[in-house]
C-alpha cells in the first residue's frame, strides 16, 4: 500500500471563495482522494494542526494575532506551504482596512455600524494586527497561487504537480483578480 501525502488547508483573513474553488475540482476530488489525506481543514473536523504535513494549501491573509501564531505554527508542521488566492499572496480585500487605523475599523464595526450591544469584543473575536500581512511576509512561502479565487483546474495541477514532489511553474496558467 503507497503511503498517502498529507495535505491540510487552513483558512486565515478570506471570504471561503478560494476553498469554494478548492471544492470546484468537484470529481477530480475523487481521484485526489485516493494519493491524499486530508489532516486538517475547514472541510474535515480535526482541531489540531498535525505535527508533520507534506502542503499545506493557505487561504487568506494574516490579520490578527490568531492569524499569526497559527501561521506559524502550520509552516513549523509543513513540508510545502501554499500562499492559496490573492488575499494570501498579497492581502488583497483584508488589506484595504491598512489604509486606516485599527481603532477607527473597529469603531466603525463595533459602534457606529452597530444598532445594538455597541461595546468592542473582549472575548472570543482576536485582536487585530496594525497592518494586514500577505503570508510570505510573517513565514517563508514556497508556492504562491494568484487569482481571485484561483481556477479549480489550476489548483488541481498545482496540487497533482506536488504530489508528483515538483514545486509547480504556474507561469501562464492564472493571474490576479478574475
Ligand atoms: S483571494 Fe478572493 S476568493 Fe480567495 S479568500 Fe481572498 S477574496 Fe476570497
Amino acid at each position: 500500500m503507497t503511503t498517502k501525502a498529507k495535505v491540510a488547508t487552513v483558512w486565515l483573513d478570506g471570504c471561503s471563495g478560494c476553498h469554494m474553488s478548492f471544492l470546484d475540482m468537484d470529481e477530480r476530488l475523487v481521484g485526489l482522494a485516493d494519493k491524499i489525506e486530508l489532516v486538517y481543514s475547514p472541510l474535515v473536523d480535526n482541531k489540531v494542526f498535525p505535527d508533520d504535513v507534506d502542503v499545506t494549501l493557505v487561504e487568506g491573509a494574516v490579520s490578527s494575532e490568531d492569524d499569526l501564531a497559527k501561521i506559524r505554527k502550520v509552516r513549523a508542521h509543513t513540508k510545502v506551504l501554499v500562499s492559496l488566492g490573492d488575499c494570501a499572496v498579497t492581502g488583497n480585500v483584508p488589506a484595504m482596512r491598512n489604509h486606516f487605523d485599527t481603532i477607527d475599523v473597529t469603531n466603525r464595526a463595533y459602534f457606529e455600524n452597530a444598532a445594538l450591544q455597541q461595546q468592542l469584543p473582549c472575548e472570543v473575536v482576536p485582536k487585530l494586527l496594525d497592518r494586514v500581512r500577505p503570508v510570505h511576509e510573517v513565514v517563508k512561502v514556497d508556492v504562491h497561487i494568484p487569482g481571485c479565487p484561483p481556477p479549480a483546474d489550476v489548483i488541481h495541477f498545482a496540487v497533482a504537480e506536488m504530489l508528483e514532489g515538483r514545486l509547480p511553474d504556474l507561469t501562464g496558467k492564472t493571474r490576479f483578480g478574475m
